[in-house]
């Protein structure tokens, strides 16, 4: 399988890639990403074989009909990552909460948020690779909260790379920034900045963008990487949920073989939903795909009218923060998938240069033909968290939005999938307050609070974390960033 360029090719790159080219080296022509050339087909034969399997034997055949250049043995040793989910032989349970509403929960990794499904695996393969080709890489990365703790886990002591995150100081939650402080390998860095995201995601472009960085890097036979979510080594590993998810419906006896069913998935940079999109073309019997945001609602906008519109719009923080998000990466991959590369490179200039485009009638209808789309205001999403919590179902803010959606999206009573991402450990301060008024600044209390409201238990690796000893203590200025990073690897 060969990848090719959402924004077409400008002669001056290989027209196409394969699989390990496209995860090292993720810059394409004209500023666009990478998409498979074409998708295997999971036909009804293949979705029959796999009724028995289980998740890492599923993933494998799905990972085998992309046909992708990494050996059988790399993936094996990337998929046995899962065997550290709490559930060995299922790291995905599908949870009925209603009659046809059925919780598919991602958070069962290491770090409690769904970023482990696609990274966990993805730091083996990335890893492998840079050891076959005797290369060194530098992975930078910025993060609002999730991301962080998930990359750092990944690459713990992995050889032939190097992690410096960079999250700003007091801008995650207390759960997320013990998760990156007590990270202790040489290879990690956590670097808080006096700032906010922002400040911490324009430092870290202008880095990437620096010509004198990049040259040192390049003295000290150091490659740059990024495992962000446009890569589509993170990706490819977010398809096989949706279609185990599909599996254990039937296996439940929720659906009979062949049913259609709808996919509601919480979403920011729009992966999890990609997944499903590619995992519905492939051939899984899905009616829509719901796509679920909070006030942040530029992909509400974008299905149910057509326009994506950044003229007057600022990032509105929220209680389900991996959503706040305005620039959508992925939507691009369905644009090209629709459109062609032709239209999407249209497209994404207008966005860059006048921050709006406007898709004509006919793409419109095309686009509203797979997905539907509503937004939840934080106010409604704790009544949904109070009153799910109630019927016996605990969930986080960034789940609840998909509960409204679930209500206003759907046109025919078909069973649907909610797409759970986060455990209710790492936005507890928000679902305590959901149930009980109080309102706890700090994750710890709130925590306690739940665990009793509940009566349930803590997990080993939250509360643990409130013990380990804190390693990574730098904290510092923008302006110091590079030097920083230049001491580490130094
Ligand atoms: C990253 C994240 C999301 C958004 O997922 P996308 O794939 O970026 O759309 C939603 N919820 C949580 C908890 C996350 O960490």
């Amino acid at each position: 399988m060969m990848f090719i360029e959402t924004r077409g090719n400008d002669a001056t790159r290989p027209e196409k890639v394969r699989f390990s080219e496209a995860i090292l080296a993720p810059m394409c022509s004209f500023g666009g990403i990478y998409v498979p050339e074409s998708l295997p087909s999971l036909d009804q034969t293949f979705l029959k074989a796999h009724l028995d399997s289980d998740y890492k034997t599923l993933a494998r055949s799905i990972l085998e009909a992309f046909d992708i250049d990494i050996d059988a043995a790399v993936i094996d040793e990337a998929l046995n990552l899962y065997d550290g989910f709490d559930d060995p032989s299922n790291p995905v349970p599908v949870v009925k909460v209603m009659e046809d509403l059925y919780v598919a929960e991602l958070y069962h990794g290491p770090t409690r948020a769904f970023k482990d499904m696609a990274l966990q695996p993805f730091g083996v393969i990335l890893s492998s690779l840079a050891q076959a080709r005797d290369q060194d890489y530098l992975i930078l990365a910025a993060t609002s909260g999730d991301t962080g703790p998930a990359t750092l886990e990944t690459f713990k002591n992995r050889k032939n790379v190097r992690v410096a995150c960079l999250y700003p100081k007091g801008g995650t939650s207390d759960v997320q920034r013990l998760q990156m402080v007590t990270e202790d390998a040489t290879n990690l860095k956590v670097i808080g900045i006096r700032g906010d995201f922002d400040d911490a995601q324009t430092a870290l472009k202008t880095l990437l963008g620096s010509e004198s960085f990049n040259q040192k890097l390049s003295e000290k036979n150091i490659l740059l990487s990024a495992a962000n979510s446009v890569n589509f080594g993170r990706i490819i590993f977010q398809i096989v949920y949706h279609i185990h998810s599909y599996l254990e419906l039937i296996r439940q006896g929720a659906i009979e073989f062949g049913e259609k069913v709808y996919l509601d998935v919480p979403s920011g940079n729009f992966g999890n939903a990609l997944g499903g999109y590619y995992a519905m073309k492939m051939g899984l019997p899905v009616e829509k795909i719901i796509i679920a945001s909070n006030i942040n609602n530029v992909l509400t906008h974008l299905i149910k009218e057509g326009k994506y519109d950044l003229r007057d719009s600022a990032v509105i923080p929220t209680t389900s923060p991996a959503m706040d998000i305005l620039k959508s990466s992925n939507v691009e991959r369905v644009l090209f998938d629709l459109f062609g590369a032709e239209r999407t490179r249209e497209l994404m200039q207008q966005l860059d240069n006048e921050k709006f485009y406007k898709l004509s009638e006919t793409e419109l209808s095309r686009l509203q033909q797979i997905f539907t789309a509503d937004f939840c205001m934080d106010e409604e999403g704790k009544k949904y968290i109070r009153a799910t919590f109630e019927q016996g179902y605990l969930m986080d803010p960034h789940t609840a939005t998909c509960f409204k959606a679930y209500e206003t999206c759907r046109e025919k009573p078909l069973v649907t999938i909610v797409y759970s991402t986060a455990e209710w450990t790492k936005f507890s301060p928000t679902i305590a307050n959901a149930l009980t008024g109080e309102m706890d600044t700090h994750d710890q209390d709130a925590l306690k609070s739940i665990a009793k409201t509940a009566g349930i238990t803590i997990p080993a690796v939250v509360s643990e974390l409130f013990e380990k000893p804190i390693t990574q203590t730098t904290v510092i200025d923008k302006e110091d960033i590079e030097k920083e990073i230049l001491e580490f690897i130094s």
